[in-house]
């Protein structure tokens, strides 16, 4: 007998089939079609009588269908037209290219049609409207009908439906897991109602207090989840603490000669890793810090700490060029006070045998590294690696010290409600001397104009340039190389064809992306076409330009992390956002990056503007981030947080919401 918890791929039959899509939506149980929640609702609400239907309204008839036939056009294209006639009168019903629809619609069928009405030629009709054949139980038509994030493949029609049958058959198993003083207390519906009406709300009403009750559950259950990662943290894990006043004039001595002085913020950070290090419980501690703020530096001093412990470090990054390139600025550091710095991306052959601080990509939780005595645990841009990775890394040392850095600018309640069992440092002051970024709004009629003024540029001072081609998809698919490879093709012939131009991308060879990345340091290249992907945290301080190509495509903190990487040097800066919109709205967002150079406020206008999916990227989307409730909702988000805190000590009463929490807690923590 299947449950709520079947994966639907054991079901098989069309489940099977879907399965690789279906998961790619979140969708691996039954359970998870109830919770696959929708973004928008068809107002279908309207029903009419055909007599009465007007041109330009969006509406519902509903009556028996008199005609149905394929009508095939010059081309490939098909046309099926209907009619359908109620007690009041006929209408004409078109739709396009479904040639199916012959055999699902039949003369004499009831069927309720939801769509816009148009004058054609002399007549009303509705095109390519919504249908259902039958005379009740309506899901499709004729009410608020929920439009769900889609995949290829799959429809929301297809998931309506399936919704629609899982909560007929199992609606009895969805137990709620809130405590009934929780929900009088917080004037909250029971879950059963709230699942039912977010699929299928009589009014928005409805919606409104569905997606209360169900992001309640949601920041609830996450801040939750936190508390338990935080006191398990605090109760299981020991480790060797680190001596500090022992080796503060090292360390000091070390800071003094650095080629800068620290900012304010850099040295209170710096103070608050020390005290986490000095503690026989393991550090555990989120480094928030804008582009360029100076990360790295603050974790060179933390290993050389490490170090003078006799403990090694390691330092993880999400990408190649950027180990690559963390690995040389680390070794400049350390290399003089006698530290060996080893290097692996699984790419190379490697010498491991012996270092005192590792760098590298994911390859360095492989078991071919072999730490003797791993103390500190530096994971930067900590969103592109899995809780799992970090799990596998902790377990090679006794417990070791765990500090993420991060240059997504999260607002701090969101840091506090996703992150609540981390410790938040943030690198709120930028260094000295760095100049801001001017940053232009380019609208396509400019852009030729554009060019010249980059060409003059580079001929007067010999600038380089950065060009970032649009962003396609998440990962960094064929299609996007494939677009970036045509975008450079025409730049070098049509654009740019004095210049020396070089292709990066992802799908590249890593040997290859050094060698041209090196070279493009070395200015043995003008100009830079990259990728979306690939540039993420590469430093290259002599480019003194960047062109972000179909810039509306982007969040605003995206923009703002890209533009990040000119800008390193004395030379003034720029920042030209190309885009072909003529969406008003879009064109005012675009400008807040000629007004405002701080990261954080450009995150809090994404998060207004258009939703957490923006910071964070969609591809967080399937792990940590919010389904229904909203970062936005900062009332919702203090009442759960002081609610989580008044009850995580009682959790033991409230087993159903424990449960909850737990499986929370296994999906998103390392397997320890
Ligand atoms: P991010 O925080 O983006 O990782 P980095 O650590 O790469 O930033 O630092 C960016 C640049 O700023 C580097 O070239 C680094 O040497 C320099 N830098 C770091 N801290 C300071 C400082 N306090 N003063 C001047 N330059 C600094
Ligand atoms: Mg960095």
């Amino acid at each position: 007998m299947a449950s709520l918890k079947t994966n639907i791929r054991s079901l098989g039959g069309i489940y099977k089939r879907y399965g690789a899509p279906l998961e790619k939506l979140g969708i691996i149980n039954l359970e998870d079609f109830l919770y696959h929640i929708p973004n928008r609702y068809d107002d279908y609400t309207l029903i009419s009588k055909i007599s009465d239907v007007q041109p330009g309204e969006v509406v519902t008839i509903r009556g028996k269908v008199t005609e149905i036939k394929n009508q095939y056009t010059r081309g490939r294209f098909t046309i099926q037209r209907a009619k359908v006639k109620d007690e009041t009168g006929e209408i004409d019903i078109v739709w396009f290219n479904q040639p199916y629809l012959i055999k699902n619609i039949n003369v004499e069928d009831s069927i309720s049609i939801s769509g816009k009405v148009d004058f054609k030629v002399g007549k009303l009709q509705i095109g390519s409207p919504d249908y259902e054949i039958g005379e009740s139980n309506f899901i499709h038509t004729g009410r608020l009908v929920p439009i769900y994030p889609e995949t290829r493949g799959i429809s929301s029609k297809w998931i309506r439906r399936q919704a629609f049958k899982i909560l007929e058959d199992y609606n009895s198993e969805l137990e709620d897991h809130l405590p009934d003083e929780i929900k009088n207390k917080n004037k909250l519906h029971s879950l059963n109602d709230a699942i039912y009406k977010i699929h299928f709300p009589e009014n928005l009403e409805e919606v409104e207090q569905s997606r209360r009750r169900l992001g309640f559950d949601e920041l609830l259950i996450t801040q939750l989840a936190a508390n338990q990662r935080r006191a398990n943290w605090n109760k299981v894990l020991r480790s060797e603490a680190f001596e500090i006043d022992k080796h503060r004039n090292k360390t000091d001595k070390f800071i003094d000669q650095l080629s800068f002085r620290l900012t304010g913020a850099q040295k209170r950070t710096v103070e608050e890793i020390f005290l986490d290090l000095s503690k026989e419980k393991p550090m555990n501690r989120l480094l928030e810090g804008d582009v360029g703020s100076g990360k790295t530096v603050v974790a060179a001093i933390s290993m050389y700490l490490g170090h003078l412990n006799g403990f090694q470090s390691v330092l993880m990054a999400p990408t190649e060029i950027l180990a690559t390139q963390h690995f040389k600025t680390i070794s400049a550091l350390l290399n003089p006070l006698n530290i060996k710095v080893g290097f692996s991306t699984g790419n190379k052959k490697e010498s491991l045998e012996k270092f005192d601080v590792l760098v590298g990509t994911h390859a360095v939780i492989s078991s071919k590294v072999n730490y003797e005595k791993l103390g500190l645990i530096i994971i930067d841009e900590q969103q592109r690696f899995g809780v799992e990775q970090r799990g596998i890394l902790r377990k090679k040392g006794n417990n070791p010290h765990v500090l993420t850095m991060t240059a997504t600018p999260i607002p701090r309640t969101i840091a506090l409600t996703m992150y609540g069992d981390l410790d938040l440092s943030i690198l709120d002051e930028m260094p000295k001397g760095r100049k801001e970024i001017k940053t232009w709004l380019v609208p396509n009629p400019k852009r030729n104009s554009a060019y010249d003024w980059i060409k003059k540029e580079i001929d007067k001072n010999n600038s380089q340039v950065f060009i970032v081609c649009p962003f396609i998809e998440e990962s960094e698919t064929m299609q996007t190389v494939k677009a970036a490879t045509k975008e450079y093709e025409n730049l070098k012939k049509n654009v740019f064809k004095k210049y020396k131009i070089a292709l990066l991308h992802g799908k590249q060879k890593p040997k290859e992306k050094n060698e041209i990345l090196t070279d493009f340091r070395n200015e043995k290249y003008n100009i830079l076409v990259a990728t979306p992907v690939v540039e993420v945290g590469i430093d290259i301080p002599n480019a003194d330009i960047m062109i972000i190509e179909a810039a509306e495509r982007f969040g605003l903190s995206q923009l703002h992390q890209l533009r990040g990487r000119v800008g390193r040097n004395a030379r003034q800066a720029y920042c030209l956002l190309f885009t072909e919109s003529p969406n008003p709205q879009t064109l005012e967002r675009l400008k807040a990056m000629e007004k405002t150079n701080i990261g954080a406020e450009l995150a809090e206008l994404d998060l207004k503007l258009r939703g957490p999916g923006e910071i964070y990227g969609t591809k967080q989307s399937g792990k940590n981030y919010l389904k229904v409730a909203s970062f936005s909702d900062f009332e919702l988000i203090k009442t759960t947080k002081s609610e989580a805190e008044r009850i995580i000590k009682d959790l033991n009463k409230y087993p159903k919401l424990k449960e909850k929490v737990e499986e929370k807690n296994v999906k998103e923590v390392s397997p320890d």
